[in-house]
Parts: structure tokens; C-alpha cells; sequence
């Protein structure tokens, strides 16, 4: 593997933190557990899109795009770190957000993601839920054309074998830390939703020859439509990297436990799993995907799934700017 030969244009920091859980790990009394924190790549307070971005933006300059165009849920963690990186590089931004979660607080469509989305001048337009999101960005994308712009389309989740290259970096950046710290890593746990993170990663992996196993918890989709979307992109990413062989489809392993309601939907596992994380160790996570993960992570642990020796990563994905969307989930303590 060799990712210097794809253009990159560099928007975060780098590498994440790679730390120890010392408190969290005493409190479940389970394996020892690790934090990778991809919450701390800096760009508009961070998160796993901007390794994708960093490659795709690479490509839209390459192409001489004027504007990034992109879709995702209201509250997309992937919208606003393409806000960021357009507002960086001087692109336009111009995104499309799926109403499809309407039953949340009353702040929901201005607060979090969506106020630092305006913030950068990103220009959002809302759809209902249902449609093909990425069908209705190629529409906006042909009208921003015919009226002279140079769009550059990035799929929902910058999720294609482009933006995938940045979490085969993170692989790479991974077993990279562990192996200079003399750390064997037994397993890797994160959330999952349009599948490139999970599929870098395991295609990074992969081209390395790393035989660490990756879960991914879905947040959306059931187990094996998410195993196929995965695996799918993992293969076409290999492909790109120049791996050598078939990347085979037990290496995308998928849980579907956490995903409770539907997607962008409270559960109690989740709350408990923030809280948890918040009050042993400071650090935040979000409720529509990290949550989830370290909600699965929690539970596996608590399932006896790990020995007392062995390490555990959780890929930290980011998101918690949507916490202050979901307020009234956390509102615990009432004022003396
Ligand atoms: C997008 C996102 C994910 C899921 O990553 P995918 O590459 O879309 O599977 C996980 N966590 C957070 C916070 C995200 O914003």
C-alpha cells in the first residue's frame, strides 16, 4: 500500500490520538480498551469525514470543481465537515438534507450540525425523507451545470472507493501507533453507516496484511444489506489501492443490535453508553452513530465477548456536535 501515489489535500490533524481508557476499562471490568480519536481531526470539530474529504476535495480541485455538492441527513456530520473543507479550500458548498428524522426536539433543523453548516455558507436545501438522496444531488448537480458552476458530487457519507482511501490511511496510521508502542490489537469496534469507513479500514487492513478483526455496529441498515454494502466498497477499494487477491467477505463483520427504531433514533443503550463515556472519561460522543457503536461495544463487553487480556479499539467517528440537538436526551440535572 502506498497512498502518497493518490492526490490528497491535507485538512486535518494527523495522526489522531491513539489512548488508553484507564477508568472506563476499571468500571466494566472487561478487556482493556482504546480509544482512536478520529472526534479530533480538527476541521469544524472534526470527525471521520475529513480523512475522506482530504481525498475527495483532492480530486474536485484536480478537476477544477468550483463548487462541492453533497447530501445527507439534517443533522450530517459529513455535510458540515464538507462545509469546512469547501470554506478551507475556497469552494462553494452547496448541500441537500433528508428530513428523516422528524420527531426529535424543536431545535433539530437549526441547532448543531445545521447552525455550523449555515455558519460556513454552506447553502442547504431540505427534501423529504424517502427519496434518492444521491439521485436528487446528480439533479442539483446538473442544474448547477447548466447554469455555468463546476460542481463536484461527493456521495452521501463521502462514501465511494475515493473517500474510502482515507480510512486505509487510518489503518495504516493505526497499526502504525500500535506497532511503534509494541501494542498488539486484538479488535476494532465503530459505528457504521455508508460504509466507507468500515470498508478503508478493512481494505487497508487488508493490503497490509493485518489480520485484526473490524465490527461495525449499523446505525441504519439491517445486517446483511450492510455486510453487502460494505464488502462491496472494501473490494473496490482494494482494487484502487493495488492490493493483491480477493478480499474475502468474512473480513466485514456487521452487528445490527444498536440500531433500535431507525436511524437518528434515541435508544436507551445509547444514552447510557454517552453518559458512560462522558462521566469515566471526558470524552463526548454523539447519538446517531457513536453512541450506538460504544453502546455495542458496551454491550459486548458486558456479554463476556472479549478475554481480560486482550485490547480493544473503538474507532471514535466523531459527531458530537449533534449532542446539541438532542438536548432534551441529556437534560439529567435540574437546575437547584
Ligand atoms: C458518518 C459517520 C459515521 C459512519 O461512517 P460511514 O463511513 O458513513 O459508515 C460514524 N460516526 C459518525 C459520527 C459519522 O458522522
Amino acid at each position: 500500500m502506498h497512498l502518497a501515489r493518490f492526490p490528497r489535500y491535507r485538512l486535518g490533524h494527523f495522526p489522531t490520538p491513539l489512548e488508553r481508557l484507564d477508568r472506563l476499562s476499571a468500571v466494566l471490568g472487561g478487556p482493556e480498551i482504546w480509544i482512536k480519536r478520529d472526534d479530533c481531526t480538527g476541521l469544524a470539530s472534526g470527525g471521520n469525514k475529513t480523512r475522506k474529504l482530504e481525498f475527495l476535495v483532492a480530486e474536485a480541485l484536480a478537476q477544477g470543481a468550483d463548487t462541492l455538492v453533497t447530501q445527507g441527513a439534517t443533522q450530517s456530520n459529513h455535510v458540515r465537515q464538507t462545509a469546512a473543507a469547501a470554506a478551507r479550500v475556497g469552494l462553494h458548498c452547496h448541500a441537500l438534507l433528508e428530513r428523516r428524522v422528524t420527531n426529535q426536539g424543536a431545535e433539530y433543523e437549526t441547532a448543531g450540525n445545521v447552525l455550523l453548516d449555515v455558519m460556513m455558507e454552506c447553502r442547504i436545501d431540505f427534501r423529504p425523507a424517502g427519496l434518492d438522496m444521491n439521485a436528487e444531488a446528480a439533479m442539483l448537480a446538473e442544474t448547477l451545470r447548466s447554469q455555468g458552476c463546476k460542481p463536484y458530487v461527493i456521495p452521501g457519507g463521502g462514501s465511494n472507493p475515493v473517500g474510502a482511501l482515507g480510512y486505509a490511511a487510518c489503518a495504516e496510521e493505526l497499526i502504525g501507533q500500535a506497532d511503534a508502542a509494541g501494542l498488539r490489537i486484538d479488535h476494532i469496534v465503530h459505528a457504521t453507516g455508508s460504509a466507507g469507513t468500515q470498508a478503508g479500514l478493512v481494505a487497508g487492513l487488508f493490503a497490509m496484511n493485518a489480520p485484526v478483526p473490524v465490527t461495525g455496529f449499523s446505525v441504519r441498515a439491517p445486517r446483511p444489506r450492510q455486510i453487502d454494502t460494505v464488502h462491496a466498497l472494501a473490494v473496490q477499494t482494494a482494487e484502487l489501492i493495488g492490493a493483491r487477491g480477493e478480499l474475502p467477505r468474512d473480513m466485514v463483520m456487521v452487528r445490527d443490535d444498536q440500531v433500535g427504531p431507525g436511524y437518528g433514533q434515541p435508544t436507551e443503550a445509547m444514552i447510557e453508553a454517552i453518559l458512560l463515556l462522558a462521566q469515566t472519561e471526558g470524552i463526548l460522543l454523539d447519538p446517531v452513530y457513536s453512541g450506538k457503536g460504544f453502546a455495542g461495544l458496551v454491550a459486548l463487553v458486558r456479554a463476556g465477548a472479549f478475554a481480560k487480556s486482550e485490547r480493544v479499539v473503538f474507532l471514535h467517528t466523531g459527531g458530537s456536535v449533534a449532542l446539541f440537538a438532542y438536548g432534551h436526551l441529556f437534560q439529567t440535572q435540574k437546575a437547584a
